[in-house]
């Protein structure tokens, strides 16, 4: 029976006086709540918990994780609160009994309810301290290997249990050692006689063996030795739940399983792994198509070996295992051998949880360079950082980002050439909106266009900070150039009504007006001219003031292209159209607005040259441009589809329809209609007047 001074002496093999009496105090403190208590097999209660934190003293796990161990029944079964726990042992140490408690209370009563729901519980427990985990399964190895006592059904449930969460559960972080046990002993209390009669075949066809064991052995170390090459080949034998498997699975025979003579050899470095195999392939002939290279491409969970079987002598085959003793401690512990290796310095919680990450940080980048790294990240990675989602480029890099993020915040982060061109997007090869948040293990391929820019609309779904900046900046200089050549434009439209021209003001004159006006360069005036605040009128005149010559107002009117972008708008109130007579009105901060000549609400100051400026259609002008029409006609079913398909008839498209009064016979319908021009517009009011009971068609204007 392991003693509480036993455990110390181990512990003081790497962990610190002060650490070790910390474990010891929680010990007493256990053996206190539990006074009274026994385990089914009539021990003390506190022999369990002991033996839980000697498990975790084997993976050389730190002094709070054993603490943990130590009182993570108390709670449970002692109605000691954790905040009691808490001021005696400290925050972290009372979360972690708290966490296991909490797993240990979930019941997985059906196989779909532990798969879905509690699964992500203990993800999500995962998530804030990995040790939770550890203390768990070690919690449940210790249940395991005292199973004998339990009733029929009890041992049964836990077996099944095991089986079913904590072996996978422990496969996930690579734990082999502990799964395999977890399998074994879960196999042998679910099903004892299947279990038996496996055990029994196994050792005699191993004392059959032995004689051909040894000599496969020895004919392995000997070549190895002949090549100058160091490692230690060992028999290996098949775990009884896994021969099992293999049986139903494959549906295949014992002798054939056991036919089969596996070795390991564990050598110093990557390079002789290879070596060794260059060297076992010389000696006996390998089987095609069994070799595999886990090395270059490490399993899901961290694995890495090469594998290969080979025919030995009369035929039999052999399978090898070839791997460096790091790997081989991989294999064996996963993400335990973490704590095996480091020093416990960092006693944060942060510091062991920052060693997890690195552990799965350090599995995806093996998996990342073997370019096979979704099976992991769905299995492990998302369950470990539940704020952040992991998706593909194209070409398989992972890129990772806040929870919530959409494909511009990944066109950003790929780089901002990427998320300034970017137009649309395909998630796993189908096209899906750049608003949508994505997934984790999706793929993800940005659809970019030269020349395409950021669209404000972003600014309301983009989640990184990155994404957000950059649009922004965008933005503003789009803005800047487009207001800088409006600016441009209007001032020399008005500098040629004087036959001058921006050219051809001397260059101090310039100068000396941006002095007046303390800018610092001619863009920024510009800037001011287009965005409206700052009348090209006025500026032009004062660049011509020297001339000491009477102006007169400008002539000819300013070609309006429809592409001038943020600085351009039309007016709501009249929405002009490619055709009609237009003004510009410039408006401060908003730059040109467009009205119709005759709009009221620019009557007043229409004539003032530094407010309002004459204009024209360019004649490549080009756009959409609604205007609303107002129909009068006689009522009738389905007016509304006849309007339409009219109205489509003339391809124009209905951008808003709405009927508004209805005295008995007579319907009024508003319709808002975009068309390209004018007599784009004659065409549609042409089509619609042709329906029967149309009585009169009237283009609303402010
Ligand atoms: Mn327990």
């Amino acid at each position: 029976m392991p003693s509480i001074d036993h455990l110390a002496d181990r512990l003081s093999t790497y962990l610190g006086k002060d650490q070790v009496n910390l474990v010891r105090r929680a010990y007493f403190y256990a053996e206190q709540a539990h006074d009274g208590q026994r385990r089914r097999s009539g021990e003390a209660y506190v022999t369990h918990p002991l033996a839980v934190a000697n498990i975790l003293a084997d993976m050389h796990m730190d002094h709070q994780s054993l603490m943990a161990a130590m009182l993570h029944d108390v709670i449970e079964d002692t109605g000691i609160a954790k905040e009691a726990l808490c001021a005696q042992f400290g925050e972290t140490v009372a979360e972690l009994v708290d966490g296991v408690s909490k797993l240990t209370q979930m019941n997985f009563e059906t196989k779909a309810e532990a798969q879905a729901e509690n699964f992500q519980k203990m993800a999500m427990a995962m998530a804030r301290d990995i040790r939770v985990i550890l203390v768990k399964l070690a919690d449940r190895l210790h249940n395991m290997r005292t199973l004998e006592v339990l009733s029929g059904e009890k041992r049964r449930r836990i077996a099944k249990e095991t089986l079913e969460i904590y072996a996978p559960i422990a496969n996930r972080l690579g734990m082999h050692n502990v799964r395999i046990e977890f399998e074994d002993l879960g196999f042998k209390a679910m099903y004892p006689m299947r279990s038996e009669r496996i055990f029994q075949a196994v050792k005699r066809a191993r004392g059959n063996r032995k004689e051909l064991v040894t000599k496969i052995e020895q004919s392995l170390a000997h070549c190895l030795a002949v090549d100058g090459i160091e490692g230690d080949v060992s028999g290996r034998q098949k775990h009884l739940y896994g021969i099992y498997k293999k049986m139903r699975g494959k549906r295949r025979a014992f002798t054939e399983i056991m036919d089969v003579y596996a070795f390991r050899i564990v050598v110093d470095k990557v390079d002789t792994c290879y070596r060794v195999l260059g060297a076992v392939h010389n000696l006996y002939k390998p089987l095609p198509g069994r070799f595999k290279d886990y090395i270059a491409i490490p399993k899901a969970n961290g694995y890495q070996s090469l594998h290969t079987t080979l025919f030995g002598m009369h035929g039999v085959p052999i399978e090898i295992q070839i791997r460096t003793r790091e790997m081989e401690e991989m294999a064996n512990n996963g993400i335990a051998a973490h704590w095996l290796y480091k020093s416990s310095d960092d006693e944060q919680p942060k510091g062991t949880h920052a060693r997890a990450r690195q552990w799965v940080k350090g599995v995806l980048e093996m998996q990342q360079r073997a370019g096979n790294s979704l099976e992991f990240i769905e299995s492990v990675k998302i369950d470990l950082f539940p704020d952040e989602v992991y998706v593909f480029t194209p070409k398989g890099r992972i890129m990772e980002l806040p929870k919530g993020s959409t494909a511009v915040d990944f066109a950003y982060a790929v780089h901002t050439d990427v998320g300034n061109s970017c137009i649309a997007c395909r998630i796993n090869r189908r096209l899906a909106p750049l608003s949508e948040p994505l997934q984790s293990g999706s793929t993800v391929e940005i659809v970019s266009a030269p020349g395409a820019r950021p669209n404000p609309a972003w600014l309301n779904f983009v989640v990184t900070g990155k994404a957000r900046t950059h649009i922004r900046h965008a933005l503003k200089l789009q803005r800047r150039s487009e207001s800088v050549s409006l600016g441009e434009r209007l001032l020399n439209k008005v500098l040629n009504g004087f036959e001058s021209s921006l050219d051809k003001i001397p260059h101090e004159r310039v100068l000396l007006m941006l002095g007046e006006y303390r800018l610092e360069h001619i863009d920024d005036l510009l800037e001011d001219i287009g965005l409206g605040n700052r009348m090209a009128y006025v500026v032009a005149r004062r660049l011509l003031a020297t001339e000491g010559e009477q102006l007169p107002n400008p002539e000819g009117p300013l070609a309006i292209r429809g592409t001038e972008g943020l600085v351009l708008s039309y007016a709501k109130c009249c929405t002009p159209i490619p055709g009609d007579p237009i003004v510009g009105h410039l408006s401060a901060g908003k730059g040109m607005v467009v009205h119709l000549e005759n709009c009221r609400n620019i009557s007043e100051i229409r004539h003032n040259p530094e407010k309002c400026i004459q204009l024209s259609w360019a004649k490549d002008v080009t756009g959409e441009f609604n205007v609303e029409l107002r129909v009068e006609l006689e009522h009738q079913r389905g007016l509304i589809a006849l309007l339409a398909s009219s109205v489509n008839a003339a391809d124009g498209n209905i951008e808003k329809i709405s009927m508004d009064e209805r005295d008995g016979r007579i319907s009024v319908v508003q319709l808002v209609v975009s068309v390209h021009d004018r007599i784009h517009l004659a065409r549609v009011i042409k089509k619609l007047r042709a329906l029967a009971g149309v009585i009169r068609i009237t283009r609303m204007r402010a």
